[in-house]
């Protein structure tokens, strides 16, 4: 049997008020100094009381990505002589705090502001270069501190994003299972069922989440991290990541306005869902009762991009067998399913 190896978080905290945690934290480590990767209204909310609250105690190297978004290397070369990494913010925030992170060869302290979807968990980072969009390995996050005084403050549509990141994972895991069977591509059953349950149980919540309770809440946010380390167990991004992946990340770059990632990721999976011949319905009312996109025209697109992103989905990952890869759509076909599927 092969070597399998599994990169997972070693603390994960969820709850309030937890700033202190996270000045312990820094305490019990014996870390001084730390490079704090943000943005404007998470810093606001967030990174400033971490600073405030630690006091002199620790020393805090500020980088704001949207005021000065050329500061990568800059801040690789603080992070080689910090102790620490934190990551406080959204997608893009975590995602560049990987990267410090891994060149720096610093631990990584993820402290996601929203729920939007599951990389505040994964060791996966995203990125776009030369108007595609990218997915890789990076590093896992060492800790996770995901406060719920201020991820429940945060806009509801972030919250609904990471809904549809979760129920993506119905499709991913199929495709996975395909890949295995015609490929011989290790496919892990405790990982995939994990990715699987993720999606199970904010389905299961719908009507907690419609209801925008903090037990609803709580339970993507949980999802959100239980699926961040079903990518770790599985040592990829395979059993969270397949053809609806695929077609949202085309969206991306082929939209003018592009949505949301989980918010495509939703719709993508209502269409491959049903081309997988599972139960889309259930996934499009789940989203439907949230309150999420399950229409093409919630993620501003129309039939003629949708047909464009469908069609170019498979070049991104032409490594990564997925049913798209298989079926190779025609137009005619791709609009057929968005007309039985009320996608559009
Ligand atoms: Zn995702």
């Amino acid at each position: 049997m092969e070597k399998h190896e599994m990169e997972l978080p070693s603390y994960i905290v969820i709850g309030s008020n937890l700033v202190d945690v996270i000045i312990e934290r820094l305490r019990r480590h014996g870390f001084k100094y730390c490079i704090m990767i943000t943005s404007k209204t998470p810093y606001r909310f967030y990174g400033s009381k971490i600073i405030e609250r630690a006091e002199k105690a620790v020393v805090f190297s500020v980088w704001d990505i949207n005021e000065a978004p050329d500061e990568l290397d800059r801040f690789v070369g603080e992070a080689r002589a910090a102790d620490v990494v934190l990551g406080v913010g959204g997608g893009r925030v975590v995602d560049i705090s990987k990267v410090i992170a891994e060149l720096s060869g610093k631990p990584f302290f993820s402290i996601p502001t929203i729920a939007s979807h599951d990389g505040i968990a994964s060791p996966m980072t995203s990125y776009r270069r030369d108007g595609r969009a990218y997915s890789r390995k990076s590093v896992m996050p060492s800790e996770i501190f995901a406060d719920m005084d201020v991820i429940s403050i945060a806009p509801r549509r972030y919250l609904l994003s990471g809904c549809g990141d979760l129920v993506a994972k119905k499709s991913a895991v199929r495709d996975w299972w395909l890949a295995h069977k015609l490929t011989g591509e290790y496919y892990g059953r405790y990982a995939a069922h994990l990715a699987y349950l993720s999606a199970s149980v904010v389905i299961k919540s719908r009507k907690l989440i419609a209801n925008n309770s903090l037990e609803g809440i709580r339970t993507v946010v949980e999802a959100l991290i239980s699926a961040g380390v079903a990518m770790g167990v599985a040592g990829s991004s395979r059993p969270c990541s397949g053809s609806e992946h695929l077609i949202a990340h085309a969206l991306e770059t082929l939209s003018e306005k592009p949505a949301l990632h989980g918010e495509r990721c939703g719709v993508a999976t209502i269409f491959t869902l049903y081309l997988h011949r599972g139960n889309w319905r259930k996934i499009k009312n789940s989203l439907a009762a949230m309150g999420a996109p399950h229409r093409i025209e919630h993620i501003n697109t129309d039939t003629d991009l949708f047909v464009e992103a469908v069609k170019k989905a498979p070049e991104i990952r032409p490594d990564r067998l997925t049913i798209l890869h298989k079926m190779n759509l025609t137009r005619s076909e791709i609009v057929n399913i968005l007309e039985t599927t009320s996608l559009a």
